[in-house]
This record gives C-alpha cells, sequence and structure tokens, in this order.
C-alpha cells in the first residue's frame, strides 16, 4: 500500500520530533517535513499518534499459545517442568492437540500481532507451508536451533547446520546445578559461538556471563516465564553492556498473554531501563538475528514494520512500557495493514472491525473469526472454558463472543 503519513510523533536516528513518513514498496521510502502527496497515496493525519518500528518477539513457540498455563511451580530447572506437564494423552493438552497445527499456528500468530509485533523468532521447525507472506506477521526464516542440552537432537550437527546463522538454544534455565552447569557444557563442545543465542540464562554465573562475552553470544530474556517457573530471572543488571540482550515472550504454557506484558515485567524487575528495554525489542533484536532490511528502525529505506499508538508527550520508551494492546491504532508489516482501529481502518477502506482487543474493536488481517470457530469446534467449547488460554478472553470475536469464557 503507498501510504503518505503526515505529522505523527516520530523517533528515530536518536532524534525525536514531527515527521512525514512516504511508505511504499514495502519501505520507507522518505522521512521529512511537509512531504507533498504523490498520487496514488493514501493520506492520514497522524498528528495524535506515535510511530514505532514494529517489535521483534525474540522467542515463542507459535503452536504453543493455545495452551494455558501449566504446572504447579517452582520449579529446580526446565526439564522437571517439561516432565509434570507432558501428558499429552489428557486434558487439556490432548483437547489442544485436537486443532490442526495451522490453526494453532495462526493463532500464535495472532498473539504476536494485536501486540505489535511484526517479526517473531519461532523456537521449533520453520513451517514453510504456513509462514510467508500470508502470516499474519513475520517468522524469522535462517537460523538453527535445537531445543536445550537435555531435550536437543545432536547439538553439534545442528550448530554445523547453523553455519553462522543464528543458533538458538534453551540453556541455563532454571536454579539448580543442571541449570548452571549448561553454559560451560555448551562451550566445551564448542557450540558457544558469536552466533549462539542463548534463551533463559536464568541460572548463569559471572564465568559463564565472561565466557558468553568473550565468544560474544547473545541472550534472549523471558522474565515472566523464569519468574513463574523458578522465582528467578536472568541477572540482566550484570551482563547488560558486556551481552547482548532482547526480550521474548515464550508461549502462553509459561508466559505472558503478549510481548507487551513482558515488557512491562522486565521493567519492573527493575534490572533495565525503558531505553534499554526499547533497543532490546527493535535494534537489539536486528542485529542478533541478523536482520538486515532495516528492521527495528524508523530509517529512509527500512522495511516498513511499523506500530502506531495514541500520542501521550511521554518518551518513546515510557510509551512503549505503558502501551496495551488495545490501543493500537496500526500494525504495518511490510507496508501492509495488518491490524488498525476503526477510524483508521475507516480511512484507509479496510473493512469493518471484525474482532475486540481488550474490549477494542479492530479491524485485524484474515478471517479470525472463522480461525476461533475452528478451534472452538476441534477442542470443545467447554474444554476451553474449563482451563482458559489467556489469550482467548483478549481476542475476541463479535460472532462466538457471547459463548465463551
Ligand atoms: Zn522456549
Amino acid at each position: 500500500m503507498n501510504l503518505l503519513l503526515r505529522r505523527v510523533h516520530w523517533y528515530g536516528e536518536n532524534r525525536e520530533g514531527v515527521r512525514d513518513l512516504r511508505i511504499g514498496n514495502g519501505k520507507i521510502l522518505e522521512v521529512g517535513c511537509n512531504l507533498t502527496r504523490l498520487r496514488p497515496e493514501r493520506v492520514l493525519d497522524l498528528s495524535d499518534y506515535v510511530i514505532l518500528p514494529g517489535l521483534i518477539n525474540a522467542h515463542d513457540h507459535l503452536e504453543m499459545n493455545l495452551f494455558p498455563l501449566l504446572g504447579k511451580p517452582p520449579y529446580p530447572n526446565f526439564y522437571a517442568w517439561a516432565r509434570e506437564i507432558y501428558h499429552p494423552e489428557s486434558h487439556p493438552v490432548s483437547d489442544t492437540l485436537q486443532v490442526s497445527l495451522t490453526d494453532r499456528l495462526w493463532w500464535g500468530g495472532y498473539k504476536n500481532l494485536i501486540s505489535g509485533v511484526t517479526t517473531v523468532v519461532h523456537h521449533n521447525p520453520y513451517y514453510r507451508k504456513v509462514f510467508g507472506h500470508r502470516f499474519p506477521v513475520r517468522v524469522l526464516r535462517d537460523y538453527g536451533w535445537t531445543h536445550s542440552i537435555g531435550h536437543g537432537q545432536n547439538i553439534r550437527r545442528a550448530f554445523a547446520k547453523s553455519r553462522g546463522k543464528p543458533f538458538i538454544i534453551h540453556a541455563a534455565e532454571g536454579v539448580d546445578s543442571v541449570s548452571a552447569g549448561e553454559i560451560s557444557h555448551l562451550d566445551r563442545m564448542g557450540v558457544l559461538s558469536s552466533n549462539s543465542v542463548i534463551v533463559h540464562g536464568v541460572a548463569l554465573t559471572g564465568e559463564d556471563i565472561r565466557k558468553m562475552c568473550q565468544r560474544g553470544s547473545s541472550l534472549v530474556w523471558c522474565p515472566t516465564s523464569n519468574l513463574r517457573l523458578y522465582g528467578q530471572t536472568a541477572p540482566i543488571a550484570q551482563l547488560k553492556g558486556h551481552i547482548r540482550v532482547t526480550l521474548g515472550t515464550d508461549s502462553t504454557l509459561s508466559g505472558p498473554p503478549t510481548l507487551l506484558d513482558e515488557i512491562r515485567a522486565a521493567h519492573a524487575t527493575g534490572q533495565t531501563t525503558g531505553e534499554e528495554i526499547f533497543q532490546m525489542v527493535t535494534v537489539n533484536a536486528a542485529s542478533i538475528f541478523g536482520l538486515k532490511d532495516g528492521r527495528g528502525s524508523l530509517q529512509r529505506g527500512a522495511s516498513a514494520d511499523l506500530l502506531l499508538l495514541p500520542e501521550r508527550g511521554e518518551s518513546v520508551a515510557q510509551r512503549l512500557i505503558s502501551a496495551t494492546p488495545s490501543e493500537l491504532a496500526l500494525v504495518l508489516v511490510q507496508g501492509e495493514p495488518r491490524l488498525a482501529e476503526p477510524l483508521v481502518a475507516e480511512a484507509l477502506e479496510l473493512g469493518e472491525p471484525k474482532c475486540l482487543v481488550e474490549g477494542a474493536p479492530k479491524w485485524i488481517y484474515g478471517d479470525i473469526g472463522a480461525l476461533k470457530k475452528r478451534i472452538v469446534q476441534t477442542a470443545g467449547c467447554e474444554n476451553l472454558s474449563r482451563c482458559p488460554n489467556p489469550l482467548w478472553s483478549l481476542l475476541k470475536t463479535k460472532e462466538i463472543t457471547e459463548k465463551l469464557i
């Protein structure tokens, strides 16, 4: 879509101000003042809004976001939690697994979209037939991965296959000696490198931080999941400035409903400033995952992955921390609208609102109503109500709002 966004509060290249942005061919073509309209551009007057780069969720398991929170914490480590919750033959895991993989992945896509995420890092295989330009958000495509030391297949082979692309692995997820030994174990295997991305790092020791710094490895921080399962999270205050850090939600099995909740949780730990968190979900993530098309920034030539929020006179970092899914006015993925509030949707001729996000009507990409209906039909209305998925009541569709939760 060709767009001219007028008089929007803008933050880019470390400067703030009011700017016009010209969007076309999926990119930010121009940033300036009083840009003239070119045919056939649609013009939006956005003087009451602030524009931010689309957020990058550095860790999720997209197909696992239909699950409720499971387990009875605290646990010593990930393996103890996984053993306790893995019951594919019984409710609620069995009901959720009735839903097709494609529908579960799409539900995970919507989870990310409603919090302004335009790129997500999915920790599991890349499903070529589902992801791609028709999926609600962009999914990192070039990566190597394995689950963890305990659940991984062949870690050395997975690392070798990554060939310098980000190699993503859960590690040090817990508070016991098993967790505390995992970083040095990875180092001894020769898989701790500049492209290694460690997810969690709850049990990182001073020596681990030194090693990761020396090797140039990065960390994905998931505070909500960590604090819930282990009562502790990664020592971000100690390692920031030495190790590149980004932020991820993990799935709803242990994490928060959305990345905006995770941003607030990260801030509430007192280990980071709002500005640092803003960097984590934008430029840090783009750098760690090798996104070279300008994602995470608002510069001319960058991919037009953007979000719009009502302006409140706050700094961009404060605005991000206070943001809720209901407030999102527009999300663009590669220049195409994926979510819009009714006034913006009308101006862009996108159509009527299709859903309620925290009670606020939104136009949203795709057929969310049909997706929710299929989920209800396969998982069962009663089962979904018995063990509520935290996203379910957050994202309602008109047709079935009455029936569910
Ligand atoms: Zn995970």
